[in-house]
């Protein structure tokens, strides 16, 4: 059961839009994150008082929740993208600028500020076989990020008095127009190096090797991205460090080629082979596969092996193996081979008799698609 609004605010139902506010910046300062570091039941009440004053001093919001109460905003009658039920703390903070009266310094450098700056991110490749790609590999890299040295202290930036912003009053003929504008002074952080070590940079930062352990699933793709939260670069103050982004790239096989989740396999058998036929080992992508070929086999004919492809990256089961059967022609001979197919040149044997049943070159194409 969700909880009044007008009880959350410790207002009455006929509560003006003045009380309204003053009671909601009242509840705002008393849970503030900044006030109550780790404490969750805080956190929890200064987002349902900020849900409950995003409706209540919204007139048309106001009017609809005192006529039907929480069920105005169930469903898909709700306020689209208004986010009710789960404003998260940028909107929250995002809503302070009309409440406090644009005035930054509503919190009085309360620390923070309304966003914590993000390092930036690092990118590195990863090279991986087609082995790496069907079976998913835990690779572990080296990257260098900048984090925050030992003993570097921040405070909070006096321009922005931590906002990361500054405000512009500019004159225009629609008359004074404000602005923000990032921080000069701490490039948007809202907070400035205190204490600077003698190894670190002028934001306090060094550079450190690190080993980051990346799972990398099966099914991959060549140019594809992933992201491991958090092992980027680290950003000065209290922020929260960027993001690694890992490129993937496929080292080409030796024998076979891949295509989406289906690989390739380029079989040559001899002239023999294919009249008697013949059993074959496929390199497949996890060994050897042992293949039979029936005698007479056409060159041209492919063979599918079921799941013995890539699998796929939303793990709905696996691509097929295609064998591509070529059958290989002799460029010289001796004297009693060539007189052998001399005489072959007139035996009914040899003349091509394709059946039905045997499907052309464009149909196989279109069949191996499928
Ligand atoms: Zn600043």
């Amino acid at each position: 059961m969700k909880k009044d609004f007008y009880e959350i605010l410790g207002i009455s139902k006929g509560a003006d839009a003045a009380e309204i506010k003053k009671a909601y910046r009242k509840s705002a300062l008393k849970y503030h994150p900044d006030k109550n570091p780790g404490d969750k039941e805080a956190e929890e009440n200064f987002k349902l008082a900020a849900e409950a004053y995003e409706v209540l001093s919204d007139p048309n919001k106001k009017a609809k929740y005192d006529q039907y109460g929480h069920q105005a905003f169930d469903g898909s009658g709700g306020f689209g993208g208004g986010g009710h039920g789960g404003m998260n703390m940028d909107d929250i903070f995002s809503q302070f600028g009309d409440i406090f009266g644009g005035g930054f310094g509503g919190f009085g450098g309360g620390g923070g500020g309304p966003r914590r700056a993000k390092g930036s991110n690092l990118r590195i490749k990863v090279k991986l076989t087609l082995e790496e790609i069907a079976n998913g590999v835990e690779k572990k890299v080296k990257v260098k990020r900048k984090v925050q040295a030992k003993g570097a202290t921040y405070k909070t930036c006096s321009t922005c008095n931590g906002q990361g912003q500054v405000m512009r009053v500019t004159n225009t003929i629609l008359g004074r127009m404000q602005s923000a504008s990032t921080c000069p002074t701490c490039g948007g952080s809202g907070q400035i190096l205190d204490k600077k070590p003698s190894e670190a940079d002028s934001q306090g930062m060094i550079l450190e090797d690190e080993t980051v352990s990346i799972k990398i699933p099966a099914g991959v793709v060549d140019g594809m991205q992933l992201k491991v939260s958090g092992k980027g670069n680290d950003a000065p103050g209290n922020s929260i460090p960027g993001d690694l982004i890992v490129a993937i790239e496929e080292l080409e096989h030796e024998f076979l080629k891949r295509e989406g989740e289906n690989v390739h396999f380029d079989l040559y058998i001899s002239f023999p082979e294919a009249v008697l036929g013949v059993s074959k080992d496929i390199e497949a992508i996890n060994g050897k596969v042992r293949i039979k070929l029936e005698e007479g086999i056409q060159s041209g004919k492919i063979l599918r092996l079921k799941g013995k492809g890539i699998p796929s990256i939303n793990g709905y089961g696996s691509g097929d193996l295609l064998v591509h059967v070529n059958v290989w022609t002799p460029k010289t001979l001796n004297k009693e081979q060539k007189q052998f197919f001399e005489n072959a040149l007139t035996d009914e044997h040899f003349v091509p008799n394709p059946e039905k049943s045997e499907k052309s070159f464009f149909e196989k194409v279109k069949d191996m698609f499928s």
